[in-house]
């Protein structure tokens, strides 16, 4: 339903792991293996039994591959121009992991340059630097603590699982973050309930929370994330896959976006999913109802929630407004 509306629809990319996004054309350039063959997660009916299996497929397909800042800028150079050329996409925000650059020693900094230098005309990109909640340690706080330093690094993100404590030096550095001027995020809300979604705003003081659906648990939580004008940026079939909803009629999006809460539709990590943005676009309009104006105020979320000028802003948010009004 209303696949042409959506194809045409300007559209943001807010939640997009680099690495989970690495195209299969460039996985199989490395590892034989692949080729002829797609992961078997890409099965609609595969189901991640939990969040540590999904870890270790993960990790055990992009590892080999994000070996330098050369290859994070060839693998981000073909994202974007899918995103800008099949997927009609104007803004992206992309997360690289701290992981990679402690256990494969590849540089943060100029990690950050090749990915933001590979965006290509038309198409404006954000890098945010994805750190574990176990992630700061011998081996990284030396780059974590310089990282707000970073010309191409527009802000920080919380990775990882969240059952994991969140450290002390988390409240340092994306206070650091802040002070810089720089968006902080985090995941939460994906795993863990309600409880841990208050902490990372309580202690974070993050504007953006990534996935959040565990908060449909709480009532009250729903019209505080309205209250504070919190932007949620959820990935359907991402949750499908791993099992945080049973079906893609029963998540949450719809309930929020009726509640009034600022969503945004991503994809998260498509080398483990198999899905496009249109294929999470199609699913909020066939599995949970939402009608073309619905999906056209999902599209303004992105660009209202973007890091951008006003005036680039408002053109984007026009031609949300002129793809609305045109006839069917
Ligand atoms: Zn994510």
């Amino acid at each position: 339903m209303f696949d042409d509306f959506i194809r045409k629809l300007p559209k943001t990319e807010m939640h997009l792991h680099i690495e989970g996004a690495l195209p299969l054309e460039l996985l199989r350039s490395i590892d034989p293996k692949w080729n002829g063959r797609e992961p078997a997660s890409w099965a609609d009916d595969f189901r991640y039994p939990d969040f540590e299996s999904f870890d270790r497929d993960i990790l055990g397909m992009v590892m080999p591959y994000y070996t330098s800042p050369e290859r994070y800028h060839e693998s981000a150079r073909l994202i974007f121009r899918k995103l800008r050329d099949e997927q009609n996409v104007r803004y992206v925000e992309t997360s690289f992991a701290s992981g990679v650059m402690e256990f494969v020693g590849v540089d943060g900094a100029a990690t950050a340059d090749a990915i933001k230098a590979a965006a290509p005309e038309g198409l404006e990109v954000r890098v945010f630097l994805g750190i574990h909640h176990n992630g700061y340690n011998a081996r990284t706080q030396a780059f974590i603590d310089d990282s707000v330093n970073w010309k191409s690094l527009d802000g920080v993100d919380l990775h990882g699982a969240e059952t994991m404590p969140m450290e002390a030096w988390t409240d340092r550095v994306w206070a650091k973050f802040r002070d810089a001027g720089k968006m902080t995020k985090a995941h939460a809300g994906e795993f863990c309930g309600p409880d841990f979604i208050r902490e990372v705003i309580r202690r974070l003081k993050v504007t953006r929370i990534e996935h959040g659906e565990k908060a449909s648990r709480d009532p009250t939580l729903l019209a505080e994330l309205r209250d504070a004008g919190m932007t949620l940026d959820m990935c359907p079939i991402s949750n499908l896959k791993l099992k945080v909803v049973p079906s893609l009629k029963a998540h949450p999006l719809r309930r929020f976006f009726d509640a009034g809460i600022s969503c945004t539709v991503n994809t998260d990590d498509p080398l483990c999913f198999g899905n496009t943005l249109f294929d999470d676009w199609q699913a909020v309009a066939t599995e949970m109802g939402f009608a073309r104006h619905e999906l056209a105020e999902l599209a303004r979320n992105g660009f209202r929630a973007a890091l951008a000028d006003n005036a680039v802003k408002a053109k984007w948010l026009a031609e949300v407004d002129a793809v609305e009004k045109m006839t069917v």
